[in-house]
């Protein structure tokens, strides 16, 4: 095509997209990607960018990869959609039952939707009518002050508060909002579930890390104590592994890391291996039983066009294997100990503090004076230097992170590792305080 015509990419995109997450009025150029391979992303100039956040934290094996798209596209040809109401496929029959093998034991039934934020939603309703069937009435839900669960409105209420869920303050449920747990406030979260656990519903959590909050990370020895405390008060346990799951954390699932199991576990992100949209929900036998009933009002009524779509359960029946071949376990090993050897060196660095690590997931903040928040300006200026040098990160205000693709070379990884330690040096050198270069 003749660009002296056409105009370019980002001007048509301008025109007609809407993006996420994003301050239209000020937004710069979006950058047009024409191509991805393993650990890269291509513009149309041909420039390469190395997908350090894993696109959203989705892609586990790398773009395009060969061996998944050749299974959706034989799948396309044999079998692109069915409704799944009445009707069932092989890909989620043999992607629920290899899920299952690999959870905690009591994980019995799956529960098909699109994305990390309807699994979430199906979740707490799974939660709420569980009550309803069983003729209890229970009106709280319990979760983390700093919890990110997804944008639609029951996963926004579940989620802390703050300058994303603001303008419907007044429309999301009410949530009890506690701290994550440690050492010295354990005691103290338990005495104040244990005043209102009869009215609990559920505890809603992010597992060990709370990704969209900054990846704040807490202990597992803490959750596990907290989780046996809700067990004993009965209070129903949502895990959201929709970003902690498969791999991130160093281990399969968050829960290999914790002794306790919940009741229901939320999953999307990794689940296709970042290919195609999916999320799941599984549960324990005990919450599918209390809607297995004579009384048509204890169905779970709930479902979305897509359920079960075979092209995205091939997607992640592929990605499932491929995440357990030993190359790719060994590769998230390889990843985990990279960034606790980087963390020892940048530990040192004057501009840098509160570095924490989970499995392949590294954070570490630039010393602002101003507190963290999403909206400091730092983080706008470290995304342009990195893209600047072929680096796609995307710090939440001055924490910078780490979220590759398993298939990252030792090189690639060192190498930005490199850069983030130019980068830095950049700003010493200007000898300004880089929020003045914000706008
Ligand atoms: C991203 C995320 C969600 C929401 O998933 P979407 O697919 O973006 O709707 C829910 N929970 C956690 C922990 C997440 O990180």
């Amino acid at each position: 095509m003749n660009t002296l015509i056409q105009p370019l990419l980002a001007e048509r995109d301008k025109a007609v997209n809407w993006h996420p997450y994003t301050h239209m009025k000020t937004a710069g150029d979006v950058i047009p990607i024409v191509k991805g391979k393993g650990v890269y992303l291509y513009d149309d100039e041909g420039k390469k960018y190395i997908d350090a956040v894993s696109s959203w934290w989705v892609t586990l094996h790398g773009h395009a990869h060969p061996y998944i798209s050749e299974r959706v596209f034989q799948q396309l040809k044999t079998l692109e959609q069915v409704i799944f109401a009445g009707f069932t496929h092989e890909p989620a029959v043999q992607l629920s039952e290899n899920l299952l093998k690999l959870l905690p034991e009591n994980q019995k039934k799956v529960f098909y939707s699109d994305n990390g934020s309807t699994a979430v939603e199906a979740a707490l309703k799974m939660c709420i009518q569980y009550a309803y069937n069983l003729g209890k009435e229970k009106t709280k839900i319990l979760a983390f002050r700093n919890a990110y669960h997804g944008d639609t409105f029951g996963a926004m209420s579940v989620s802390g508060r703050s300058i994303w869920t603001k303008p419907f303050g007044s429309m999301l449920f009410e949530v009890v909002f506690i701290d994550t747990p440690n050492a010295e406030n354990l005691e103290s979260l338990k005495i104040q579930i244990r005043r209102i656990a009869k009215e609990v519903a559920c505890f809603i959590y992010e597992p060990l890390v709370q990704g969209a909050a900054g990846m704040l990370m807490y202990e597992a020895e803490y959750l596990d104590e907290l989780m046996k405390f809700c067990r004993t008060e009965e209070i129903l346990m949502i895990q959201d592994e929709v970003f902690t799951g498969f791999g991130r954390t160093g281990k399969l699932f968050a829960a290999n890391h914790l002794t306790e199991i919940p009741d229901i576990m939320c999953f999307s992100k990794g689940l296709t291996g970042g290919t195609m949209p999916m999320g799941i929900t599984t549960c324990s036998q005990e919450i599918f039983n209390a809607f297995l009933s004579d009384d048509k009002y204890k169905t779970l009524f709930h479902g979305h066009s897509f359920t079960a779509n075979p092209l995205a359960c091939t997607a992640a029946l592929a990605s499932l294997e491929l995440l357990l071949q030993e190359k790719t376990l060994t590769a998230v090993d390889r990843i985990s100990k990279q960034h606790s050897d980087f963390a020892k060196i940048i530990s040192k660095h004057p501009d840098i503090e509160n570095i924490r690590q989970t499995g392949t997931i590294l954070a570490f903040e630039y010393k602002t004076g101003q507190n963290t928040s999403y909206f400091n300006e730092i983080g706008k200026v470290l995304y342009d230097k990195f893209l600047q040098r072929g680096i796609i990160m995307r710090p939440l205000g001055n924490v910078m992170y780490l979220v590759p693709p398993y298939c990252i070379a030792s090189e690639e990884l060192d190498f930005i590792y490199r850069n983030i330690l130019e980068v830095l040096d950049t700003f010493k050198n200007q000898d300004h305080c880089p929020t003045d270069a914000a706008d």
